[in-house]
């Protein structure tokens, strides 16, 4: 579903990926961690075009991005992406940041749009929110919503870029949640995280990035069991 072969970038002068490879296969998940800076962000910000690469190929799809508008619209209609703050639109309820791509974006009546957008905030335990503004929720309620907001648009892949790292503790396993449960309902998804536990329960594959560069990469029994890079093992046993 999405392939990443010899990718490198810049910003200016500063080496953020190095010869990344990274192939994520149809219903896969796979995990990315690795210390601040380390580019996880650069990475997956690069599969939905949120940044460009310079060297290197991305295929989601199977489609190339390039700087074609066809592809990157091709691309962004494919890839949901979930983002550590949220992202909402806070002049808009719930049930309007739910609708608003689906009538925009696919062409949907609004009526078509809201019923589709309830049926996911179920999916995500709170359709109780719908009219609310995204203020009145807390953090993983509104978490939940934007985790809805990308089901909407019936995205083949889900990107998640540290969803529970603004989230209060006991928050985070509500978004954990339903994020196991796309998981094992055959969502194919990256998920930039730290919470090990998630990883150790739905990752296909492990990967581990420093200094913009992949440094292990394997299956979750391997990976924690018995990391190979000594900057791994550093990683791991300080979080773990
Ligand atoms: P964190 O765990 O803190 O979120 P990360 O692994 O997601 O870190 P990135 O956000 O991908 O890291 O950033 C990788 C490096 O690129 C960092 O050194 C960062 O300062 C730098 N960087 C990120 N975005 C830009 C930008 N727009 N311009 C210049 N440098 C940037
Ligand atoms: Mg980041």
């Amino acid at each position: 579903a999405i392939e990443l072969k010899g990718v490198n970038k810049w910003f200016g002068t500063f080496h953020v990926l190095k010869n990344i490879n990274l192939s994520v296969g149809l219903g896969e998940k796979v995990v990315i961690c690795g210390p601040s800076g380390s580019g996880k962000s650069t990475v997956v910000r690069c599969i939905n075009r949120l940044e460009e690469h310079q060297e290197g190929t991305i295929r989601v799809e199977g489609v190339e991005l390039t700087n074609d508008p066809k592809s990157v619209a091709a691309i962004r209609s494919e890839v949901g992406m979930v983002f550590q703050q949220f992202n909402l639109f806070p002049h808009l309820t719930v049930l309007e940041n739910l609708t608003l791509g689906p009538i925009k974006a696919r062409g949907m009546t609004r009526s078509e749009a809201e019923a589709r957008a309830m049926h996911y905030l179920e999916r995500v335990h709170i359709p109780d929110q719908a009219r609310k503004r995204p203020s009145q929720l807390s953090g993983g309620q509104q978490q939940r919503v934007a985790i809805a907001r990308s089901l909407c648009m019936e995205p083949k892949v889900l990107l998640f870029d540290e969803p529970t790292s603004a989230l209060d503790p006991e928050m985070i396993s509500e978004v954990l949640d339903v994020m196991v449960t796309l998981a094992e309902e055959g969502m194919t998804m990256v998920v930039v995280t730290h919470e090990m536990g998630f990883a150790r329960k739905v990752a296909d594959q492990m990967v581990f990035m420093d200094a913009g560069e992949i440094v292990e990469q394997g299956p979750p029994e391997e990976f924690f069991g018995a990391p190979r890079s000594p900057r791994c093992q550093k990683f791991l046993s300080q979080i773990l």
